[in-house]
């Protein structure tokens, strides 16, 4: 079987970085290319803490989608460059692996539509961390019985999307079992702008940026008498590489747009 040819976005980055690692070290993936918005028309081999990665440098993404031909682009970079990248790779023919969070509900939708168009494979996943996922499950599994909740996303400094998309996307997923409700006393007031958080179907996500942070979050339930902490943390990137490596390998095999890694794992 030919191994799956891949370019890799953003690979100076945090993600990136170990993306590299996990493709160097996966017997069936090659790393074809990286695309970067600097050192364009270098060698990977040529940055430093890359010295073994011979693979050509492309600033222009379309380019590199030309004349390499991956099968698959890992984007790791910025909103507004991923959402570009998911959607030229689509046009190119290529299957788009997103880790790069802050696409809203219109643009994923957009993703969806040309996937379908393209009869092309797409994940598009707030969180690599098989962990996290089942953190997200558990809490909608807890909103069943306990519809009183409110989440803690913490980050590191460098982060430029508010809320996370894990925070999000675990908040729609409370949502399917929880009837919307405010959380909070109905006539409560911010004396202070942003004080009850950012609100999604009456759940308030806070979200905290502090350097030495990874990717953490805590789900917290109240009920008569009790409470209910649901928590997960990233220590390190490295936590977030066996979700890259099934959704690279999903993409290869089901031609759907798939949002989320929940929707793999069973
Ligand atoms: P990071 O260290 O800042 O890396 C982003 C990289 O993208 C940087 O090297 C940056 O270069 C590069 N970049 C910017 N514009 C580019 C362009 N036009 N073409 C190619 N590369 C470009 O951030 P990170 O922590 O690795 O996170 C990357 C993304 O993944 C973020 O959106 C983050 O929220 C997300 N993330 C997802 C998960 C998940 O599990 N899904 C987990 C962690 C993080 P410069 O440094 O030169 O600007």
């Amino acid at each position: 079987m030919n191994p799956i040819k891949i370019v890799i976005a953003g690979p100076r980055g945090k993600m990136g970085r170990e993306a590299v690692k996990l493709v160097e070290v996966t017997n069936h993936f090659q790393l074809v290319a990286v695309i970067d918005k600097i050192n364009d028309g270098l060698k990977l081999s040529s940055i430093e803490g890359f010295q073994q990665k011979d693979v050509p440098i492309y600033k222009d993404p379309e380019k590199c989608f030309q004349l390499e031909t991956p099968d698959v682009l890992i984007d790791l970079t910025t909103p507004d460059v991923g959402k570009k990248h998911t959607k030229l790779a689509l046009q190119y023919g290529v299957r788009p692996v997103v880790g790069t969070t802050g696409f809203t509900e219109d643009e994923l939708k957009a993703v969806q539509t040309l996937s379908e168009q393209k009869g092309l494979g797409a994940v598009i996943a707030p969180n690599f961390a098989i962990g996290a996922i089942l953190m997200m499950k558990f809490s909608q599994m807890a909103a069943k019985y306990l519809t009183d909740v409110e989440i803690i996303e913490m980050h590191h400094d460098q982060k430029l999307d508010a809320p996370s998309g894990t925070g999000l996307k675990t908040a729609e997923m409370i949502s399917v079992n929880r009837p919307e409700k405010r959380q909070g006393h109905p006539d409560e007031k911010e004396t202070l702008d942003g004080a009850r958080g950012a609100v999604y179907q009456g759940i308030p996500i806070h979200s905290v940026r502090l350097p030495g942070l990874v990717g953490h979050q805590q789900v917290m339930f109240g009920g008569d008498g009790q409470a209910l902490t649901i928590r997960h943390d990233s220590f390190n990137r490295a936590s977030f590489m066996s979700g890259v490596k099934l959704s690279v390998e999903t993409v290869m095999q089901d031609n759907n747009f798939i949002y989320g890694l929940e929707n793999i794992i069973e």
